[in-house]
């Protein structure tokens, strides 16, 4: 490769990890953190454990994000220029990846508020142009796909459309009026994965979740009027199920069907970002699961990704940090 090709590549991909503060169960229980980021982009476990010495101790990314940063600073450096493309014309997947509790949820959360309020800001500074904006959101938990927009708790079917590609059958999008209609349905959204959570017995650790933003937009009085000049992109904001569910042994995926379910939309991803980040040319499973199909538009050809790897600093949660630098490092 040449070196163009190289910086080509690594842009469609943006890899940052976020490490989060020792919480309050953990310090109680004499937890230590192990990690620390020592710059901007790479991060060291400190510890000096020699049953240990066999891993690696530094690991470098696009960004690290000490347990002091705030949400807005990753969403500043690791996600930003990403979503805001949607404006232009351009997909992109955000996605957050890590262990249960080491911070996707609380991560997603701000970075999809700060990303929408940019895209509404950027809106208010192009007046000349005019904008829709489409809001729609899903849950995958067991490879079904429910709507988190509707009360109904009945699986969605995928269809294949020759000309938008996988489309979700049913699934309700909304157009936006304003900025208070836009929390409205994303406090919606909350509710339907808490009452998933106490009615349908589900839990976040095993439930995808993925929101999603359709810009369309146009030169002033020609926005639907069928021609070359409308732009329209996707933006989807995903916090997935807990990582711990992709590293379970075969024998345990077998005997959980459950689990397997999710391991079935975990692995795939990572399959289909390490093969993505090697280059875009031969087989890209997107088919195998779920998530993949939803995404595959969002995620090859010209789309962007931008992955945010949760870690939680604690000594007890080794081994699933590792994990997830490792999960982080094939992506780069
Ligand atoms: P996950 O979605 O990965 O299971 P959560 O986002 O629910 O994890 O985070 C677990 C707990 O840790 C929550 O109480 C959350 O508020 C807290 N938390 C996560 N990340 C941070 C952070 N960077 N700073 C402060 N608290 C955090
Ligand atoms: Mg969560």
């Amino acid at each position: 490769l040449t070196s163009d090709e190289t910086s080509g590549q690594e842009e469609r991909i943006l890899v940052s990890v976020r490490l989060r503060p020792l919480n309050e169960r953990e310090i109680v229980r004499n937890d230590v953190s192990d990690w620390e980021c020592i710059n901007n982009s790479t991060i060291i476990f400190k510890s000096n454990m020699p049953e240990r010495s066999m891993f690696p101790t530094a690991y470098t990314f696009d960004r690290v994000f000490g347990s002091d940063c705030l949400t807005k600073q990753v969403y500043e450096e690791g996600v930003k220029e990403i979503a805001l493309l949607a404006v232009s014309g351009v997909n992109s997947t955000i996605f957050a990846y890590g262990q249960t509790s080491s911070g996707k949820t609380y991560t997603m959360r701000g970075i999809t508020e700060y990303a929408l309020a940019d895209i509404y800001e950027y809106m208010k500074q192009h007046k000349e142009r005019e904008f829709v904006l489409k809001f729609s959101a899903m849950e995958i938990y067991n490879e079904a796909v429910r709507d988190l927009l509707s009360t109904s708790s009945s699986p969605l079917r995928l269809l294949d459309d020759p000309e938008r590609g996988t489309v979700v059958e049913g699934l309700i999008e909304d157009t936006l009026v304003d900025w208070n209609h836009l929390l409205e349905l994303i406090s919606i959204c909350e509710d339907q994965r808490q009452i998933g959570e106490t009615t349908l017995n589900e839990t976040s650790s095993r439930s995808h979740q993925i929101l999603r933003l359709t810009v369309e937009s146009s030169a002033r009085g020609y926005l639907g009027a069928g021609n070359s000049t409308t732009l329209t992109a996707t933006v989807n904001f995903v916090d997935l199920a807990g990582s711990e569910r992709a590293s379970q042994t075969l024998a345990v995926v077998t005997r959980l069907k459950e689990g397997s379910h999710i391991n079935r939309s975990l692995l795939t991803l990572g399959t289909v970002i390490r093969k993505l980040s090697k280059g875009r040319n031969g087989h890209i499973p997107y088919r195998d699961s779920k998530l993949t199909r939803i995404l595959q538009n969002s995620l090859g050809g010209n789309a962007r990704t931008a992955i945010i790897c949760t870690l939680s600093p604690a000594r007890s949660h080794v081994e699933q940090s590792r994990n997830t630098l490792l999960f982080a490092s094939c992506a780069k």
